[in-house]
């Protein structure tokens, strides 16, 4: 991890003008990196091991063809927009499309957060939750998960009650540690939180149920419930960066009140319009997906690792016999890249596994137990 910002000087030392120092609270922020180093095997950032299916692709490029590249786009992305309402059987009215869903996040954020407001969520989770609530001036609420990391209810409440969030945060499928809320779980969280309860569920295809579910009941507070999805992992399109949001018509103009003009660019409307044709492909790659995660699961079963239940496209496990850093690095030695979260809050000597194609796993598997004796 890089300093993203570091206090400096209003002037130099000979009075000229100089750089002003950064908001004092971004002063100790640090960025959120993942290791881009050269591997054979990249199992490190939860993305699709395949590419875009050749189908797509190609009505893609064909579709540039009718770019009016000299023209801003969209900007209203109607009909990307209509494509994912007509895909989970909404109105378009219910749908705010960004570049990715970490900006899906930044704009509930900037249009609810801010200064003196407090969002609350339930470590351990998705960093990215803290660090946009912080670069928009948000306090954080946290509270724990349980030591199997579900979600405890009790102090969902406690939390909750005494900070009064703006928004309260799930992930779910919850990243880094996989496991999905129950429908019956967020449906008691929503009866706890006073604001709007934001579902992260950027690994929702993976999971057996979908907060969507509520987003689409009318009453019982489902108002509140606004769901995050993305175009990065099953649908293959992390290069892409596009993600949306299902919420109330109210929640989708708010973000588009903090969104820039024409934030969407025409290419990436037509990618993510045309995607959608695809649902099939899709499927398919989520099925074999699960199916090499049950795998997985199951030879590490065999090992001298701690794992937990997976409803994702990841496994968090911990090493039993050897420091989780250097099985980190013998699996870099046999150019294998895992996530490292060792040093992350609650999870001393995790390491997070993506679930790739048979003989990446092979590979990942083969350089675990080797490490591991
Ligand atoms: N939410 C979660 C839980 C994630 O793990 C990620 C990707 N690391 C994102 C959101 C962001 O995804 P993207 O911006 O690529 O859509």
């Amino acid at each position: 991890m890089a300093a993203i910002a570091a206090p400096g000087a209003g002037a130099s030392d000979s009075g000229e003008p100089g750089i002003p120092p950064v908001r004092p609270d971004l002063a100790e922020l640090v960025g959120y990196h993942s290791a881009q180093v050269e591997v054979d095997v990249r199992l490190n950032t939860n993305e699709s091991p395949m590419p875009p299916p050749q189908g797509w692709l190609d009505d893609f490029r064909a579709g540039l063809a009718d770019i009016d590249f000299n023209r801003y786009p969209d900007r209203e992305a109607a009909a990307l927009r209509s494509a994912v309402a007509t895909s989970h059987g909404i109105d378009p009215g219910r749908v705010f499309c960004a570049n990715g869903s970490n900006e899906v996040l930044q704009s509930l954020l900037l249009a609810y957060g801010g200064p003196a407001r407090t969002v609350a969520l339930f470590e351990p989770t998705y960093t990215l939750h803290r660090h946009i609530a912080r670069t928009t001036g948000t306090r954080v609420a946290a509270g724990s998960r349980t030591d199997d990391f579900a979600l405890d209810l009790d102090e969902v409440r406690r939390v909750v009650g005494a900070e009064d969030p703006v928004i309260t945060f799930l992930c779910s499928p919850n990243n880094p540690t996989g496991r999905a809320d129950s429908l019956k779980q967020i449906r008691s969280v929503l009866t706890m939180v006073p604001g709007l309860l934001v579902v992260d569920e950027a690994y929702g295809q993976f999971a057996p149920s979908s907060a969507l579910d509520l987003v689409r009941e009318a009453g019982h507070g489902s108002e509140r419930v606004a769901v995050v999805r993305t175009f990065s992992k099953t649908w293959s399109m992390a290069g892409m960066r596009l993600g949306y949001l299902i919420a109330a018509p109210e929640v989708i103009r708010a973000c588009e009140l903090v969104a820039l003009p024409y934030h969407l660019d025409a290419a990436k409307q037509l990618a993510g319009r045309l995607a959608l044709d695809h649902v099939g492909e899709m499927e398919a790659r989520v099925a074999l997906i699960n199916e090499e995660r049950g795998r997985i699961e199951a030879a590490l079963a065999d090992l001298p690792v701690q794992t937990w239940p997976s409803d994702a496209n990841f496994i968090l496990f911990r090493p039993l016999s050897v420091p989780a850093g250097e099985v980190w690095a013998h699996l870099l030695d046999a150019s294998v890249l895992v996530r490292d979260c060792s040093e992350w809050p609650g999870l001393a000597g995790c390491l997070r596994v993506t679930v790739g194609l048979p003989e990446e796993n092979d590979r990942f598997l083969a350089g675990l137990d080797e490490s591991l004796r």
